[in-house]
């Protein structure tokens, strides 16, 4: 589909919203002065004698023609965002009228609209005239802005934790027992990259050593460790241990808020090694369903049952994890609306403190891309209804949302959440989507998000994504570990 821009350059705004309606195609921005003859999107900016605008917006679809023209004075202070707004707000309504897909988040397309809840409240605006903006201005559902109040309620508590001198530590673990078939991270199966782990843990604990003299002379203060990957404990308990080690000898933990350890995968969680996470500090863990029905875990290629699921969580604690997260996924593949039910009722039944919602991100690089417009399709208000019934059942037993994001390309641009029990929160969670304070990302596919106190500057350092890559460019690995310290110096 291609989306013409004449006069202006709303690019960003106008492709992301357009994206959300096609997921078959890819929108192409064009710059020229017509519509063309067959099917697609023009918008138009020109700039009228008596300081006005005018705004047009046309789409051919389906051998429809839809047009729209608005003709406004620009408010002083921000007239681009004036101009940005009305055309989206044109072109939202005609592809609603076209495709038929109403969206739940209406016109809404960034990554953190809780960012917005924020805004509108230091503008002094209270809850009643926040829901009404949103529903009026940007057509987002009851529902939706229901979720971004409590979501905000809650999250902001956990921000205003922060101090200037604050950072976490993210520590990679980028292998996994096998490749499930949403999955578009870096990740390795085990049965591919054995051989690699004994020399990357090596030189992932010589990273940790790299790195912590660097942090502890800028005088930064660790609130929060999160191991993600790949799944960590796809790795042996011994190996895992040796790295937490490596953390405790060499950061300053006296002020840690969090321990987060992301077991993951069920079937590669032990008695052995969940007692060394108890042992050695980790405050929260992570057993990752997904899902509670074993004919789809099958489909998805995660090679665990539903009764692995349960009794790692009852050994996580009998080994004495007092706070446990389990992550599921809204819109898998072959998961019926009922079935997806059962399993939110089961996640409850079973009581983990935390629980995160996630809904089926379709990628263009994964597997499943080819079919996304087919899925798209047939899932659209099975998605929406799994998130509706989950949101309900969550907040009938006290399962409160605090931390909340979009994905591109997920289904409808729906949403993740985190859901917790009262003060059982995910710190880190808040705080890496939030970018409040610099990550500090160590291992194969880690990126450290810098971010000087007070400063809104994000300034980024990557790690190499592969394994066999971090193992081979080590030292370029640490090398580049020396801009933390340039970028905390420079003026
Ligand atoms: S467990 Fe997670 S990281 Fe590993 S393959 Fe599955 S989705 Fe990807």
């Amino acid at each position: 589909m291609n989306l013409i821009l004449d006069g202006h350059s709303y690019k960003y705004e106008l492709e992301s919203l357009a994206n959300m309606f096609f997921h078959d195609q890819k929108v192409r921005v064009v710059a020229q002065k017509e519509m063309c003859e067959g099917e697609c999107i023009y918008t138009r900016s020109a700039s009228l004698p008596d300081g006005k605008v005018e705004l047009q917006v046309a789409t051919r679809m389906d051998g429809i023609l839809r047009e729209e023209t608005f003709q406004g004075v620009p408010d002083e202070k921000d007239p681009e965002r004036f101009c940005e707004y009305h055309l989206c707000r044109m072109l939202y309504t005609q592809l609603t009228e076209a495709t038929g897909i109403l969206l739940a988040w209406g016109m809404l397309t960034g990554v953190r609209p809780v960012r917005l809840i924020y805004r509108y409240r230091e503008r002094g605006m209270d809850d009643a005239q926040i829901r009404e903006h949103l529903n009026r201005d940007y057509f987002v559902s009851d529902e939706k802005i229901d979720l971004l109040l409590r979501t905000a309620n809650k999250e902001k508590g956990i921000l205003d934790l922060s101090r200037p001198e604050s950072f976490s530590l993210y520590i990679s673990i980028p292998f996994c027992p096998s490749r499930c078939n949403y999955c578009s991270f870096v990740s390795h199966s085990i049965e591919r990259a054995k051989k690699l782990i004994p020399e990357y843990v090596t030189l992932l604990i010589r990273e940790i050593q790299y790195v912590a003299p660097i942090v502890k002379g800028l005088g930064l203060r660790l609130e929060t460790v999160y191991f993600g990957g790949g799944t960590p404990t796809a790795i042996s308990s011994d190996q895992l241990e040796a790295i937490i080690r490596a953390i405790e000898e060499n950061f300053d933990l006296s002020h840690l808020r969090e321990y987060t350890v992301e077991a993951g995968r069920p079937d590669t969680i032990t008695i052995q090694k969940l007692e060394m996470l108890k042992r050695r500090g980790v405050t929260r863990i992570s057993i990752n369903p997904q899902t509670m029905n074993d004919a789809v875990l099958e489909q998805i290629g995660r090679r665990h049952t539903t009764a692995q699921t349960i009794e790692a969580f009852e050994m996580a604690r009998k080994a004495g994890h007092q706070n446990i997260n389990m992550d599921l996924i809204a819109g898998l593949t072959g998961d019926s609306l009922e079935s997806f039910c059962r399993t939110i009722d089961q996640v409850i039944g079973i009581g983990p403190e935390n629980i995160t919602l996630h809904t089926l991100s379709v990628k263009r690089s994964s597997r499943l891309g080819q079919h996304a417009k087919e899925f798209y399709l047939q899932e659209h208000q099975r998605v929406t209804d799994m998130l509706s019934y989950a949101g309900q059942r969550f907040q009938q037993e006290a399962y409160l949302p605090y931390y909340l994001y979009r994905q591109k390309n997920t289904m409808e641009n729906l949403e993740n959440v985190g859901y917790c029990k009262e003060g059982m929160e995910g710190y880190y969670n808040v705080y890496i989507m939030d970018e409040t304070h610099s990550i500090i990302a160590l291992g194969a596919g880690g990126v450290s998000k810098l971010r000087k106190p007070g400063g809104t500057l994000l300034h980024r350092i990557f790690n190499y994504k592969y394994p066999y890559e971090y193992i081979e460019r080590f030292e370029t690995v640490l090398q580049r570990k020396n801009e933390i310290a340039r970028f905390y110096e420079e003026p």
